[in-house]
């Protein structure tokens, strides 16, 4: 696996073994040009692209259990060795206080990758990384029992989402994707600062194809208010 430096905006790394067609975005602002206002998005096409140009995805990572940067960097390299695919830059490291009943605290970044491969097969290859990595998938829970006559049903307990790592496709060029297994742009993203402040940092100008506002207005208006710092390089 090839040691993938974290912690660098910018830098850029070919997956090994199954070279993406040599197709490259021009300068950065021609780059987000792609990322238009809602009207944009090609629903013909469903890409939000054009058709000679890789698919343009944005994956949050995270993990809160064992060498949190360890699990992060492990979770990189397997990217870059997603075939099709290349990545092509990566935020800082920022550790975030968690949601939920959660302890640990997360570390948390964002990767960019292009990618020739669909919205779901990148989905599945994210989750291939994490089952590799050893994350246990939670079991489908059995419906709770209807509370018994005159008293109130039970309060669903609170999610710990405590986890060695953590794979979200947050945007996949514009497209809006919206199924059981998969719903793109990530809906929790206006209510995460653990992944608004990584991703501004790599894409401020990312415009969210069904809101229409920036990454960075989403970081300035966001109600979120937990705690996110950025962690030093080592
Ligand atoms: P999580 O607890 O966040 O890891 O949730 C994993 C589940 O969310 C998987 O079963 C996915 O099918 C589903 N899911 C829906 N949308 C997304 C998305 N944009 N990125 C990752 N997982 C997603």
């Amino acid at each position: 696996m090839p040691d993938v430096p974290v912690g660098q905006a910018g830098f850029g790394c070919r997956a090994g073994n199954a070279p993406l067609k040599d197709r490259r975005f021009g300068p950065r602002g021609a780059r987000e040009g792609h990322f238009g206002p809602p009207g944009a998005v090609s629903r013909a096409t469903g890409r939000g692209q054009p058709p000679d140009m890789p698919h343009r995805a944005f994956i949050g990572v995270g993990s809160n259990l064992g060498d949190r940067r360890a699990n992060v960097a492990e979770a990189l390299a397997r990217m870059a060795e997603i075939p099709e695919t290349r990545v092509a830059r990566t935020s800082s490291l920022y550790e975030s206080e968690p949601h939920g009943v959660a302890k640990n605290l997360f570390v948390n970044m964002v990767v960019e990758l292009e990618t020739d491969l669909s919205a779901v097969d990148m989905l599945s290859r994210l989750a291939d990384i994490e089952d590799q990595m050893g994350r246990k998938r939670a079991k489908p829970k059995a419906k709770p029992a209807p509370a018994a006559k005159g008293k109130a049903a039970k309060a669903p307990a609170k999610k710990d989402v405590s986890r060695l790592i953590d794979l979200d496709i947050l945007f996949f060029n514009t497209e809006v994707v919206n199924t059981p297994k998969l719903r793109v742009p990530h809906p929790e993203i206006p209510r995460r600062r653990f992944v608004l402040m990584p991703l501004a940092e790599v894409a401020p100008q990312l415009v969210h194809p069904e809101t229409g506002l920036t990454v960075s207005k989403m970081l300035a208006t966001t109600e979120d208010r937990k705690r996110v710092v950025l962690m030093p390089p080592r």
